[in-house]
Formats: C-alpha cells, sequence, structure tokens
C-alpha cells in the first residue's frame, strides 16, 4: 500500500533526486510545500522555471548570468588581465564576497576526475584557451580547490597555459586540502591568494 498519495510521492521522488537531500529532507520539504499557501508555492515553482529558462553562461568568463555578459566581465574598472580560474560559481561568489580581488574570473563548471570519467572536455577549458587568444593576459591564478580534483585541473591547466608565456600561478594551500572554497573564510581565501605561487 502506497503511504502517501501519487502527488505527494511524486514531490518526494523530485525532491529527493536533488543533490544534498535525503529521503527524510525530501518528506519534510514536500509536507512543508503541500501546507504553504498557494501563491507561495506558485512564487517558489516560478523562480525554478524562470532562472532555468533564463540564466545562462557568460560568453565570456562562463559563469551563470542574466545577460549575455556578466557584471563582472563587463565592468571596466575590473583588471581584465588578470584571470582567476575557479571550479564553479559559488567559489566565485566566495571570492567575491572578499571585496579585494579586483581581477576576473574563468568559471570551469567542475574539475578533473579520471575516478569520476570527467575529463577535461568536459568542463570550459576550451572556452578558457579561445579566451587567452583572444584577450591579452597577464597572470592567470588558479584557484580550483586543493582536492585530488582541483589539483589534477590546476596541474592541466598549467601545462596547457605555460607554452603561451602567460604567468601561472596556484592559490597557497592555507586552503585545507579536500575543503570546498566557497566555506571557506575570508580571511583565508585572501591569505591563499596572497601567497599564491608560480607553477
Ligand atoms: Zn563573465
Amino acid at each position: 500500500m502506497e503511504l502517501y498519495s501519487g502527488h505527494i510521492n511524486r514531490l518526494i521522488d523530485e525532491l529527493s533526486s536533488l543533490p544534498g537531500i535525503g529521503g527524510k529532507s525530501a518528506q519534510r520539504l514536500a509536507f512543508y510545500i503541500i501546507n504553504l499557501p498557494k501563491d507561495r508555492v506558485k512564487r517558489l515553482a516560478d523562480s525554478i522555471t524562470d532562472a532555468r529558462e533564463n540564466v545562462h553562461y557568460c560568453k565570456e568568463c562562463c559563469t551563470l548570468t542574466d545577460d549575455d555578459i556578466c557584471p563582472i566581465c563587463s565592468n571596466s574598472n575590473r583588471d581584465h588581465r588578470t584571470i582567476m580560474v575557479v571550479e564553479n560559481a559559488r567559489d566565485l561568489a566566495a571570492y567575491e564576497k572578499t571585496g579585494k580581488y579586483e581581477g576576473v574570473y574563468h568559471v570551469l563548471h567542475g574539475a578533473i576526475s579520471p575516478m569520476l570519467g570527467i575529463g577535461p572536455g568536459d568542463i570550459r577549458l576550451t572556452e578558457l584557451m579561445t579566451r587567452l587568444q583572444k584577450q591579452e593576459a597577464d597572470e592567470v591564478i588558479i584557484a580550483t580547490n586543493s582536492s585530488l580534483e582541483g589539483e589534477t585541473t590546476a596541474m592541466y591547466i598549467s601545462k596547457l597555459i605555460k607554452p603561451t608565456g602567460i604567468r601561472v600561478t596556484r592559490i597557497a594551500s592555507g586552503v585545507p586540502v579536500g575543503g570546498d572554497l566557497e566555506y571557506i573564510d575570508e580571511v583565508t581565501l585572501l591569505r591563499a591568494l596572497e601567497g599564491r605561487t608560480e607553477i
């Protein structure tokens, strides 16, 4: 016998397919949603549909944006000759929150992981190399996580860029091993940036 109505089961199934949401959390969320006023539920559903419809990759740095070119890339006060490579838009947000980094970014949307079958072609690396051919850069700062995947990605990118003569640096490992950039406090992030070394 089904414990819940078919509609509730469907909602629980959808929610539990999201990352970090287990079966229990999915049930809790589903019952919370069922008890919300209908207009709140509509706002929630619309925000999901609208975000999916209207958010795309910035044509320069590949971060997620509502426009063709994101606000950071279109800001002429930023230093467009310094490019920080990060794994995802959350890491970009972490560095932006420090308010101290004046360069621009490149968002890979992942990291190379032979274990998970994620190769260089699965992340936004071609976009970075194309960008470096078109746009003059003095330095590429590799700020991928200090996990095995992050380090593998950093080494791979460094080898690709080195022949172009552009300076390649790696943020210091003040960032704990395996640590996700997004969870690290601003002081540690800035220290890692300041202590970056050539690779
Ligand atoms: Zn951009």
